[in-house]
């Protein structure tokens, strides 16, 4: 068994933090490879070392000697990290190198970077493994898009058999220019590293012990989730559950490689197992989670009658499309078509698309609502389930919430409701409530 384990930032703030992460890895011969986050808040109000870097890359920018004396208290960062851990091991040579990039005005992307590679270097001194730069692996086109094939082939030159630390987050085009992933991008490294050293687990450690079946802010203390289907954590995640990145579930997935999310606080918890859909257990919930955004806006443009009916959505959405505005969901029946758009999104370009679609389409008539919130009820166990969407209705109706609209797909893997927000807590706390009783009597109760 081979497994690849990433550390968020986190679990890696500090040198006690640092400590369990060596523990945890030397506990299990099989956790070989290993992608470190940069060193993230220690405590409330503290800084991560990624943000401290992006500010240094600003700073430097106005001022270059202030750019050198902030990037002093980075350093301090890492050098309390080693003295913690009783380290023999500078990072002095990287530290000149860093100074004299500042000096010769590297990019943004070089610099931020540098809070995972300093920190990969560390994490493989104290574990006496192999540092491998994923500038020299992790490949990105030149337009700057990761390039999986390129990746996947540069990896063919590791051996399986040696442990390595590899920092995530950042990779390199062909020209060895740095480039990094969005935000919390060390869950796609990782996964990325699975899926090229083909290994049995991902094990992604944070300071959660997984995924939860609601927001603890709305539902006091829910359930953990035992098991989630790759597919069920789509549609979780996309309405907002953020201990993994959203893209980070591919490159795994393609490889039907099982993601394994664990505390480092609490290592004896098993946490949450994303599984392919079709590796599904025993251990699965029949509801999965609910969960739900708020801050929505439904954009209902009626259609005429007639031959202008044919190309009348792609239109629209083409509106939306060439404003840079994504879509969420397109809800329509004959006679009209509504687009449901985060406010993120619309935020000053509304009056534009609508000016747009009169001008361009002219629709019968023009209906926009805000204030709309979205609950999804997630679980690969409604498929074919008679009576599940009625229930979802009763719960709703019986909580005294007005359903404005409703989107299932054929997959029937999740359903979700459109409500206005006042409703938003009612609707997620009955539909848990209802949730937990099914998952209590292990089936959909109808
Ligand atoms: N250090 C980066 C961030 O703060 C990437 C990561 O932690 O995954 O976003």
């Amino acid at each position: 068994m081979r497994k690849v384990v990433k550390f968020g930032g986190s679990s890696l703030a500090d040198a006690c933090q640092m400590k369990k992460v060596v523990d945890i890895i030397r506990a299990d011969e099989s956790r070989m490879y290993v992608v470190p986050s940069a060193p993230g808040k220690r405590f409330k109000g503290d800084v991560k070392v990624t943000d401290m870097l992006i500010r240094c890359y600003e700073i430097q920018k106005r001022d270059v000697d202030e750019g050198h004396a902030y990037f002093y208290h980075i350093q301090d960062r890492y050098d309390e990290i080693i003295s913690g851990l009783g380290l023999d091991f500078s990072l002095e040579d990287e530290y000149r190198e860093i100074h004299s990039a500042i000096d010769e005005g590297m990019s943004e992307e070089y610099l931020v970077s540098r809070g995972e590679y300093l920190n990969g270097k560390v994490l493989a001194a104290a574990l006496g493994y192999r540092f491998i730069d994923p500038a020299d692996y992790v490949v990105f086109d030149a337009a700057g898009n990761y390039d999986e094939n390129r990746t996947v082939e540069a990896f063919y030159d590791v051996d399986i058999s040696e442990r390595f630390v590899m920092p995530g987050f950042y990779g390199a085009a062909e020209n060895g220019r740095i480039k990094t992933f969005s935000r919390g991008g060390s869950d796609i490294t990782g996964s990325i590293v699975a899926k090229a050293m083909k290994v049995d687990v991902y094990e992604n450690w944070t300071d959660v012990s997984g995924f939860l079946a609601a927001d603890p802010r709305i539902i006091e203390n829910p359930a953990g989730i035992q098991e989630i289907s790759y597919s069920e954590l789509r549609e979780l995640s996309y309405m907002g559950a953020s201990v993994f990145h959203e893209e980070a579930i591919f490159p795994a997935r393609s490889e039907g490689i099982p993601i394994n999310i664990r505390n480092t606080n609490r290592p004896e918890d098993e946490g949450s197992w994303i599984v392919p859909d079709d590796k599904i257990t025993e251990a699965h919930s029949f509801i999965t989670g609910i969960t739900g955004k708020t801050d929505f806006t439904a954009l209902s443009f009626e259609k005429d009658i007639g031959s202008d009916r044919l190309g009348f959505g792609r239109k629209v959405l083409q509106v939306f499309e060439e404003s840079k505005v994504m879509v969420e969901h397109v809800p329509s029946s004959i006679g009209t078509m509504t687009v449901l758009v985060d406010d993120k999104e619309l935020e000053g370009k509304e009056e534009n698309i609508l000016r747009r679609i009169r001008r361009e389409i002219d629709p019968y008539n023009i209906k926009v609502e805000h204030d709309l919130a979205l609950v999804a009820i997630v679980g690969e166990s409604m498929y074919g389930a008679v009576g599940a969407a009625a229930e979802i209705f009763r719960v709703l109706a019986a909580a005294g919430v007005n359903v404005k609209l409703s989107i299932q797909g054929i997959n029937e893997i999740s359903c979700v409701v459109g409500v206005a927000e006042d409703d938003f807590e009612t609707s997620i706390k009955a539909l848990y409530s209802y949730a937990e009783a099914c998952n209590r009597a292990r089936k959909l109760i109808v």
